[in-house]
């Protein structure tokens, strides 16, 4: 099993740094089903190839089984895992390459967090589904696909194709991004998992899907041929991917599965969240509006669309999401008057600061949530004591619903410090607008159900004393 990533970005030899694997050495690392090997083929300012070669040993991999498994048979002695890439080599490349898909890299920390030309092949990958299928996975991640079914004996092109394929992606990538996508999407074309799943596996998922699975078009299709037969865990990792993606309706509550027409078009959660609290943005007439928390820019992408806003700002604690944002909205390829309409900077709303304030309406969607209740009542005082906003609106889901959501048995996403029912969120409400000078009303965004309600709460804080201070 190979696999190799090139660069051409200048100085190529600089992959070494950001794979941490220096390209003057051979390195073997020793795994439980076999050695994997780390080298350069070429090494030069202009171009840079590491390869990632595994020998799988059969003997070695069926002893590591746990006893008692259940196929314990001769094809797990006599199989095609040696040589060729899948599930294990996935496996291989999480551990040797793990401090390069966590996208740490002291020495060339810019280098790692930014796009760079690259070239992956893989002579030898199973690919359920055909070359097609590759396709349909890479490519939405800005990959240029060749994928070419390899034939079952090339002395006899009658017999048709295996289902290996030749495997080359090219495209400007952060490494970090790409290993991941390969680290999730190798065992995914195999559709082979050789090891037992824990739930962890579900974590380890959303760790190496972040910031591309969420949004994938293919994702539910990714995460079921990930997780394979285990539904639960399948339904768990949808309703966290879909938190992130952030599209919860995605996750159907389990009685109405059997029910629904497969052609009815649903609007996903987080579009319907979208365009209510757009609507009310245009409906208080608001000409400035800042969105607080706005991760990696879905709804600023929105704002900045809207010509009705004259001023539009987004900030957030993560340098990333804010790095994302722009990305989403283009903020490099805006004209300079464009520009100027737009905001975009790091801060966060546990402690003042003068760029939040000076705006007509501020967006907190999805936001709270991931405020530690012990900091809550600081971000209260930055947001309505300080910034001042004339109308704030507020998003967050309700806990009721949850039970709904099959399989879901904790919050909607790992990083939620709480999540509030409709009657604890009213009392939150109405105790900061009564500490603060607002007048409030509380509202429901998605399908309504009649003893739980609706997914997303919102609120609607309006300003009593207008701008007269
Ligand atoms: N508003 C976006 C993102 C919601 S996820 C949406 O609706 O899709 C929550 C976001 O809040 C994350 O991006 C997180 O980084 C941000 N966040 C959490 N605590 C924050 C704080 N104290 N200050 C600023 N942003 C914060």
């Amino acid at each position: 099993m190979l696999l190799t990533v090139a660069t051409t970005h200048r100085p190529a030899t600089d992959l070494g740094y950001l794979l941490h694997k220096h390209p003057d050495r051979v390195q073997r690392f020793d795994q439980s089903f076999g050695t994997a090997t780390v080298f350069y083929p070429e090494a030069s300012e202009e171009r840079c190839t590491a390869a990632l070669m595994l020998e799988v040993d059969p003997v070695r991999l069926a002893r590591s089984r746990r006893k008692g498994s259940p196929d314990f048979s001769l094809a797990q002695y006599v199989n095609d895992r040696p040589y060729a890439a899948s599930s294990l080599f996935a496996v291989s490349m999480g551990q040797v390459f793990s401090t390069a898909r966590s996208g740490r890299c002291d020495s060339r920390q810019d280098l790692a967090d930014t796009p760079i030309p690259l070239e992956v092949t893989i002579p030898v990958l199973p690919c359920r589904g055909g070359p097609g299928i590759a396709h349909r996975f890479f490519e939405p991640l800005g990959w240029t696909v060749e994928a070419e079914a390899l034939p079952l004996d090339d002395t006899f092109p009658e017999w048709g194709d295996s289902r290996y394929v030749r495997l080359r992606i090219t495209g400007t990538v952060r490494l970090a991004d790409a290993l991941n996508q390969l680290h999730v999407l190798l065992p995914v074309l195999d559709e082979s998992k050789h090891y037992w799943q824990g739930p962890d596996e579900v974590d380890k998922l959303m760790r190496s899907g972040e910031g591309w699975l969420p949004t994938h078009p293919e994702r539910d299709l990714i995460t079921r041929r990930y997780l394979g037969r285990a539904g639960a865990l399948r339904r768990v990792a949808l309703a966290r991917l879909a938190e992130l993606g952030d599209d919860l309706d995605e996750v159907e509550p389990a009685a109405e599965e059997e029910v629904r027409q497969p052609d009815e078009k649903r609007v996903p959660l987080n579009a319907q969240r979208h365009a209510a609290v757009h609507q009310v943005l245009l409906d208080a007439q608001v000409r400035s509006v800042i969105d607080l928390g706005c991760g990696s820019g879905q709804f600023l992408e929105r704002l900045v669309g809207t010509s009705a806003f004259t001023r539009v700002a987004g900030a957030d604690v993560s340098a990333r999401s804010v790095q994302q944002a722009a990305a989403r909205v283009r903020l490099e390829q805006m004209s300079e008057r464009q520009a100027e309409r737009v905001h975009l900077f790091q801060g966060a709303l546990t402690y003042e600061d003068d760029r939040f304030g000076g705006f007509d309406a501020a967006v907190l969607m999805e936001v709270v949530e991931h405020v530690d209740p012990s900091r809550l009542e600081a971000v209260e005082r930055v947001v309505w004591g300080t910034a001042r906003p004339d109308l704030v609106v507020v998003t967050t889901p309700n806990s009721e619903y949850n039970i709904l959501y099959d399989e879901l048995d904790g919050p909607r996403h790992p990083d939620h410090r709480f999540e509030w029912t409709r009657g604890e969120f009213s009392d939150w409400t109405q105790r900061v607008a009564s500490t603060y000078g607002y007048a409030v009303e509380q509202r429901g965004i998605g399908e309504s159900d009649t003893d739980h309600g609706q997914p997303t709460q919102m609120a609607l804080f309006t300003r009593k004393e207008k701008q007269d201070d």
